[in-house]
Parts: structure tokens; sequence; C-alpha cells
């Protein structure tokens, strides 16, 4: 898992240039930090979920 952040822009950005972006020392507000997965890592892991388990399914169904 990365660092990203969802900045206003409905944009994923490392936390480091979001941060940058946002310019949270000088806004009011602190940036919004999801607690989410930035889409790559929510694939990635999709990925993997898929990959890991397949369901036990005759795979040589061959004897009828
Ligand atoms: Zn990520």
């Amino acid at each position: 898992m990365c660092k990203k952040i969802l900045t206003s822009h409905s944009k994923w950005v490392e936390i480091e240039e979001g941060l940058t972006q946002l310019r949270p020392f000088e806004a009011v507000e602190m940036p919004r930090l999801t607690h989410g997965l930035c889409p790559n890592c929510y694939e990635g892991i999709v990925a993997d979920l898929d990959d890991s388990g397949p369901p036990q399914k005759g795979v040589d169904s061959d004897e009828e």
C-alpha cells in the first residue's frame, strides 16, 4: 500500500505532493486524508485476491 491521498481535485497523489499542492500550512483546514485505497492499490488487492484462491472446481473433470 502507498501513501497516496485524495486531493480536492479528486486526484490521487503521493502524500508529499498532495501536501505541497494543498499548502496545508497556509490553508485554514488541513487536507482531508482519506482512509480508503487509491485505485492503484485497490486494483492490486483485487487482482491479488482474484489470483490467490480459485474455488475448487473440477479442474480435470475428465472422469465421466
Ligand atoms: Zn495506493
